[in-house]
């Protein structure tokens, strides 16, 4: 027997488990039955290749009311020692710590869902047991079959086992309190909530009454086993649908739409797609990209994650696709190449596409709910699916100025609200609506009434690189490049060819104290009411980009500005005055860079020296007390 420590992040997580959880415990049952379920289609999948392990699969769970001990017995694939020590003694998932942070900061709401849908199940256990005992035999192996046993404080013991039939039994020794989880009607009502659809009989031990008063004890099976994917949709209730999204989400909450695709013709499949209520938590994280849906083939599990069945951009959907023309045995390096998973793919992603647009337009309400959970994935595709580009376009919601925050509207409803004289479609990318509301660079367009898309995801600058058009009018970033309407384009340009003739001195000494920093000084039509902006070069990108890129220590250029003024405004000709009288004046290189700090600040852009931005400013607010 060996006794050996739990890996830090497991012992951590069982602390958690065991002191901090207590609301719906119940789930405890069911990732064991899953994680069962999980086993039978390994050794299923197995027997596919090879008959002799073939055999009469189920899943058996028997109380013991004296012992109060409660078994979960599969006769699934099994473990070696080696596979226990790997899959129960350590965590072998990526962002762990971010995991527990939020389990532990989630305490009794959520926390059991979390535990399910980080794949760590096994250990829900906890909630309930003193003490967890382990039998297990990999079938198809020589090596001897193990038993390992743990309380869940610090360590586990290890050692050979009796266990003679290939398969997993868990013992569960409940807590003095926990005696509920020995009455068939809880488990029952237990395996009814969750796992009606597993396709393995549930069983347990009934004892019937007979009519002479002898008792036999007889093997009932709890479970209906019904693939609900095959059923139709007209017969199948919300709790149907609930519990099965459970299963494929890893306890994702609730789901705002079921879609069933039905397939005939170039491919055959089946699908039971949803659209969760929520986002989950680690949908940015590299794991989550790798999952996809289920997969079966004529009803046999095949995997639980085929990523390519589904876009990245779509993998929120969660759900299954059971294929009437994929070989049986296929195996996973196939289906990363496969012209049938390619057709299934398409079909998928314009299914869940349309059904997204049917939304958008019956149920806007319900639409933006969506819309704010997984825009910003869903978005990714405008960038990802050339194919189905226009399509996702009409589906992205935004926020824009003329509409109240919290708002959003589609790109139809912008160009519709569009006046005659109005050519392109304005947007702003930034961080939040509130930095965006108060950046100069609005004014012209303000004044005339143009509406602008705020633009506030990190994703959006990325994604507005392959937005060129929208019903053949141009996208056009109110911070980059020359800014021109064309109405009154004749004009503007003689207003800014005099200015630039008119402040010369001014532009020049601004550029030689900014040279660092600046591109460029020129004037602008895009101000009305402050002195100053600061915008970028037509392809340039902009300062929230790269503040974003270098916070993922992406070696970034330095980006150099373009200082925008507004010829109009007074503080310009009086600058220019004072530079005409000495352009080396202390005071005018105060004010130049008060000019440009604040131009800064209204982009929501971070100031260099912040400190003496607060000593000038104090400065000037004394002299105008005075
Ligand atoms: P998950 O099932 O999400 O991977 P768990 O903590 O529930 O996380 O289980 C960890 C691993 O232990 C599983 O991935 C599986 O490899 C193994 N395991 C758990 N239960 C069984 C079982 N009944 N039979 C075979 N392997 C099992």
């Amino acid at each position: 027997m060996a006794k050996k420590q739990f890996k830090t992040e497991v012992q951590q997580l069982l602390d958690l488990v065991i002191h901090s959880l207590y609301s719906n415990k119940d789930i405890f049952l069911r990732e064991l039955v899953a994680n069962a379920a999980d086993a039978i289609d390994k050794a299923r999948f197995e027997g596919l290749t090879n008959a002799e392990h073939n055999r009469e699969w189920g899943i058996r769970i028997v109380p013991d009311k004296e012992n109060k001990t409660l078994k979960i017995i599969d006769n699934g694939i099994g473990m070696t020692e080696d596979e226990v020590v790997e899959n129960i003694g350590t965590i072998a998932k990526s962002g762990t710590k971010a995991f527990l942070k939020q389990l532990e900061e989630s305490k009794n709401a959520d926390a059991p869902e979390l535990i399910g849908q980080f794949g760590v199940g096994f250990y829900s256990a906890f909630m309930v047991a003193d003490k967890v005992v382990i039998e297990t035999k990999k079938s198809a192996s020589e090596a001897p079959a193990v038993r390992w046993e743990s309380t869940g404080s610090g360590s586990y013991d290890i050692r050979e086992s009796e266990k003679s039939t290939p398969g997993t039994e868990i013992t569960v020794f409940l807590k003095e309190a926990e005696g509920l989880y020995l009455e068939e009607w809880k488990i029952t009502e237990i395996i009814h909530k969750y796992s009606d659809f597993i396709a393995y009989p549930i069983s347990t031990p009934h004892v019937k009454v007979n009519d002479d008063k002898t008792e036999t004890v007889e093997e009932r099976v709890l479970n209906s086993q019904k693939a609900i994917w095959l059923r139709k949709p007209s017969e199948i209730t919300d709790e149907e649908y609930q519990s099965f999204f459970a299963h494929v989400s890893h306890g994702q909450g609730k789901y705002a739409k079921a879609i069933h695709i039905a397939a005939e013709g170039t491919s055959e499949f089946k699908a039971l797609l949803f659209i969760p209520e929520v986002m989950p938590f680690n949908i940015f994280m590299p794991d989550f990209q790798k999952k996809g849906l289920q997969l079966y083939v004529k009803r046999v599990f095949i995997t639980d994650e085929c990523k390519e069945l589904i876009p990245d951009y779509l993998r929120f959907v969660k759900g299954v696709v059971d294929s009437g023309d994929l070989p049986l045995n296929v195996s996973r390096e196939i289906l990363q190449d496969n012209a049938i998973i390619g057709r299934i793919q398409k079909a998928v992603t314009s299914k869940v596409l349309n059904e997204l647009k049917k939304m958008q337009e019956s149920e806007p309400e319900a639409y933006r709910k969506f819309f704010k959970e997984f825009g910003k994935v869903l978005k990714e595709g405008i960038h990802t699916d050339y194919t189905n580009q226009e399509k996702v376009k009409a589906l992205a919601l935004y926020e824009s100025m003329n509409t109240p925050a919290g708002e959003m509207i589609s790109l139809a409803d912008y160009v519709k609200a569009m006046p005659e004289n109005q050519k392109d479609i304005y947007f702003i990318t930034g961080d939040s609506r509130a930095h965006l509301e108060s950046n100069p660079a609005l004014e012209l367009l303000r004044s005339k009434g143009f509406d602008v898309l705020f633009m506030t995801d990190p994703i959006d600058e990325w994604v507005m690189q392959s937005m060129f058009q929208y019903e053949k009018k141009s996208f056009k970033n109110v911070t980059k490049g020359e800014f021109e309407l064309d109405d009154d384009k004749e004009a503007a340009e003689k207003e800014i060819a005099e200015a630039k003739e008119k402040f010369k001195l001014l532009t020049e000494t601004l550029q030689k104290k900014f040279d660092a920093s600046l591109k460029e000084v020129r004037f602008s039509s895009r101000l009305v009411d402050s002195p100053a902006c600061l915008v970028g070069d037509e392809h340039s990108i902009s300062p929230q980009m790269e503040r974003l890129f270098k916070a993922m220590n992406q070696e970034m250029p330095e980006t150099k500005r373009i200082l925008e003024l507004n010829a109009k405004h007074p503080l310009i000709a009086k600058l220019q005055s004072m530079a005409e009288a000495n352009a080396a004046d202390a005071e005018l290189d105060m004010y130049a860079q008060l000019l440009y700090d604040q131009a800064l600040l209204a982009e929501g852009s971070p100031i260099a020296d912040s400190l003496n931005f607060s000593k000038n400013l104090a400065k000037i607010m004394l002299k105008s007390l005075e």
